[in-house]
C-alpha cells in the first residue's frame, strides 16, 4: 500500500456480490476457467467466504486460488481446505520482523507468519510472493531461499514496480526505447545472481506454459524459488490474464489504467451485451505491458488487488 494510503470506495461503487456472481458466469461462458481472488486481503469483504461458497457451488472453475497478505486468512483455512482451494498466494516481503514492520507498518508479522505455517500444515499449495525493493529486504532472498531448505512453498522474488507501493519512486523507473531503467535496481537478473551466489547449484524447473515465474530448485531443497520479471516484462508473450478491479472495471494488462466499466455495463446491460463488451475489449488489449504502459494511467497495485 502507498504510504500515503488509499483513498477508499464507497459502497455503492464497488461490485456487489450479485454483480460478482453475474460477472463470473458471463467470463465462464467466455472460456474463463480458472479464477483468482486477490488483495491486499481478500477478507476485509464481509461477505468474501459466503461469495467463495456460492462459487464453489456453482462448479463453473477448474481452478479457484487467491492472493492473501495473511493478516486474516488462518480463521478460513479449513474451510478453504474442505472447499478445495487450489492454491493460495501469500504477499510476504520480509522473514524479519522488523523488516516487515518496515514495508507493511502493520504490527502482523506473527499472524501472517502463523497463516504461512498452517498453510502448509494444511497442505495447501503455497506460493509466497516477495516483491525486492532496494534498501529495504535485498536481505530476504536469502532468507527465504534458505526458508525453501525445510519448507514445500514456492517463493516468487518479484521485481518491483512504480506503482507498488514499495521503496522506488515512480521516476526511478523512467524508461529509455522501452528498456527497464538501470535504476530499477533488483532487475530479474540481478535477482537470480543474488540466488546464485549463495547458491550457485540451481536446477531449472520446467515453467507452466502461461507461467508468469521463471522457476527453479536449489539442490537439496523441498521447496523452490522463482523470480517474475514483473517490471521487464519477459513474459508477455503468454500472458492471458484479466484483471477485474473491486469497482468492476477491466484491466486487460497489469500496466494499463482501468479500462471498460463492467460494473456500470452490469447495472444497465443484459448479459450478452456485456460479453459482447468484454470480447471486445480483450480483442483490443495491448500487446504487451510497454505498449499497455502508454495508454493510460493506472493505480496503485493495492486498489487492483495482486
Ligand atoms: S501483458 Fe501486462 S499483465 Fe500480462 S505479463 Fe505483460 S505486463 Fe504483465
Amino acid at each position: 500500500m502507498p504510504e500515503e494510503g488509499l483513498q477508499w470506495n464507497s459502497r455503492n461503487d464497488l461490485l456487489s456480490f450479485e454483480e460478482i456472481i453475474r460477472l463470473l458466469s458471463i467470463l465462464h461462458g467466455l472460456g474463463i476457467r480458472k479464477v483468482r481472488f486477490t488483495g491486499g486481503e481478500p477478507f476485509v469483504r464481509k461477505d468474501f467466504m459466503h461469495l467463495l461458497r456460492t462459487v464453489f457451488k456453482m462448479k463453473l472453475f477448474d481452478e479457484v486460488t487467491l492472493t492473501s497478505n495473511g493478516v486474516l486468512l488462518q480463521p478460513h483455512l479449513a474451510e478453504l481446505k474442505e472447499l478445495g482451494i487450489a492454491g493460495v498466494n501469500l504477499s510476504l516481503d520480509s522473514l524479519d520482523e522488523a523488516r516487515f514492520f518496515q514495508i507493511t507498518r502493520r504490527p502482523e508479522f506473527e499472524t501472517v507468519l502463523s497463516a504461512l505455517h498452517a498453510l502448509m500444515a494444511a497442505e495447501i499449495p503455497t506460493k509466497i510472493n516477495a516483491v525486492v525493493m532496494a534498501g529495504k529486504n535485498e536481505a530476504d532472498i536469502a532468507a527465504f531461499c534458505a526458508f525453501t531448505k525445510d519448507h514445500n512453498v514456492a517463493v516468487r522474488f518479484i521485481e518491483e514496480m512504480p506503482f507498488n507501493g514499495g521503496s522506488s519512486s515512480a521516476s526511478s523507473f523512467l524508461e529509455t526505447d522501452n528498456k527497464p531503467a538501470s535504476s530499477a535496481a533488483w532487475h530479474w537478473k540481478a535477482i537470480l545472481a543474488e540466488i546464485q551466489r549463495h547458491h550457485p547449484q540451481l536446477e531449472r524447473l520446467n515453467d507452466g506454459p502461461t507461467s508468469t515465474s521463471m522457476n527453479y530448485r536449489i539442490a537439496n531443497h523441498a521447496g523452490s524459488v522463482g523470480i517474475i520479471a514483473a517490471y521487464s516484462r519477459t513474459f508477455c508473450g503468454t500472458c492471458n490474464r484479466l484483471r477485474i478491479t473491486p469497482k468492476g472495471a477491466l484491466q486487460t494488462c497489469l500496466y494499463a489504467g482501468e479500462g471498460l466499466s463492467l460494473r456500470d455495463l452490469l447495472r444497465t446491460q443484459s448479459d450478452s451485451t456485456v460479453a459482447q463488451a468484454l470480447k471486445q475489449a480483450v480483442s483490443h488489449r495491448a500487446k504487451d505491458g510497454f505498449e499497455a504502459a502508454h495508454t493510460q494511467p493506472r493505480t496503485s497495485m493495492a486498489e487492483i488487488g495482486g
